[in-house]
């Protein structure tokens, strides 16, 4: 038996498997099972960046209907019209964002409308800019789309806000598209919209997109969200991306869509006619039910991740060594371990072999993110505690 790197080597395989990166939160996420399985233990799982309910009821059973209703045939490739117009209507009233039915194209989940974006956008000899810290698969799929991702860090003093100066410093002729994430995965983090908007006119200015990727928009805490193509100078310059999956707690129906200027739409719904053509169409009823029936249920979680968002917030203000910027979306706490000894792996190996607590190293989504941990606060409060009783362990212990 070969172990599967031996098998990668030895495999004919093309040179772009070779340039991933494995994710991080992938790796704890195994490491967690390694000892799951083997000391019995009963860990505290806070690297997860899904909510911990369920899908709302009257979705599940709209969709299940609408499958016994004859709903299970491929659709047209950019989603079913209704659900067109409805994100659309939605996006409008949830983010002020103006786009007509045939700007919008729904995919299997907002990963497939990034990664279709930018085989759209981005190829041999582009670049492509991505402040960091930031979610990991950006990088990935840049470099499947043969372009070169320029990372940019953002300052930890600034709780790592948007820098409109520093990211603007690495737009050039060859930026093809400026990737930005507000609320922010990993941090929490809501843009200023000057900021944002000083980015997107730096963008245009090169004829560069903003791909604003704004899928945790509706689950901000300390501020009203507006979607970037609502007030920047240069609309027909941004790529919007949102979909279900926080939104609804709809993760593994894979839904999500890209809108935007009509030849994006169209050339992006042009290339994912070779990968899956159409999104499920099952789950395009179950989003449409969801965007167009009651909005409590999002109303509900929004609330209980607000109050667990305080609750994390008072926790670390509480621990010594430890700081977070404050999240104002998303459900994140990015926690500054640098005052720990070893890097953020190390620190997050501890936390899981010695106290069962489950977390993503920060430096999983950038090397801004060195000396800082990831927690997901969705999970329920009592989770939450028992995490954060074992963090403060650690901390304790090792000072
Ligand atoms: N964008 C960000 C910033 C995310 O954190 C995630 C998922 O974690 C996604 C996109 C992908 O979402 P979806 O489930 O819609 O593919």
């Amino acid at each position: 038996m070969t172990d599967a790197s031996e098998r990668e080597t030895a495999a004919r395989l093309a040179d772009r498997t070779r340039s991933l990166e494995r994710s991080k939160i992938r790796v704890m996420f195994g490491l967690a099972e390694e000892v799951r399985r083997e000391s019995d233990r009963e860990l505290v799982r806070l690297e997860v960046g899904e909510p911990d309910f369920g899908t709302p009821d009257h979705v599940i059973g709209s969709a299940a209907d609408a499958a016994r209703e004859g709903a299970t045939h491929y659709t047209e490739n950019a989603g079913i019209p209704p659900l067109r117009e409805a994100i659309a209507d939605t996006m409008a009233r949830e983010s002020g964002v103006e786009y007509a039915p045939e700007q919008v194209t729904v995919k299997n989940g907002a990963m497939e409308a990034l990664s279709l974006s930018m085989l759209a956008l981005a190829g041999p000899g582009d670049e492509v800019v991505v402040p960091t810290p930031a979610w990991p698969n950006y990088v990935n799929q840049v470099q499947l789309a043969g372009a070169t991702p320029v990372t940019v860090p953002l300052s930890a003093d600034s709780g790592f806000d948007l820098d409109p100066e520093r990211v603007a410093a690495e737009i050039t002729d060859d930026t093809a598209a400026v990737i930005l994430t507000s609320p922010s995965n990993p941090t929490g983090r809501v843009y200023d919209e000057d900021a944002v908007a000083e980015v997107a006119a730096v963008a245009a200015a090169h004829d560069a997109y903003l791909v604003a990727d704004e899928v945790y928009g509706r689950l901000t805490y300390d501020r009203e969200f507006r979607g970037a193509a609502s007030y920047v100078e240069n609309p027909e310059n941004v790529v919007t991306i949102d979909s279900c999956s926080k939104t609804y707690a709809m993760t593994g129906w894979r839904l999500g869509w890209l809108a935007g200027p009509e030849p994006v739409v169209d050339a992006v719904t042009s290339v994912g006619e070779s990968t899956t053509a159409c999104p499920s169409s099952v789950s395009q009823q179950a989003a449409l039910a969801a965007l167009t029936g009651p909005q409590e249920p999002v109303a509900e979680m929004k609330a209980a991740f607000e109050e667990r968002r305080d609750y994390v917030v008072e926790r670390v203000a509480e621990m010594p060594v430890v700081s977070c910027p404050r999240p104002e979306g998303a459900f994140y706490a990015f926690l500054d371990v640098s005052d720990l000894s070893g890097g953020s792996f190390e620190v997050a190996e501890r936390l899981l072999s010695e106290y069962g607590v489950v977390t993503a190293p920060g430096d999983g989504f950038g090397d801004a993110g060195e000396g800082y941990v990831r927690v997901s606060f969705a999970n329920s409060l009592d989770r939450i505690e028992e995490g954060f009783d074992r963090i403060e362990r650690m901390v304790r212990d090792e000072r």
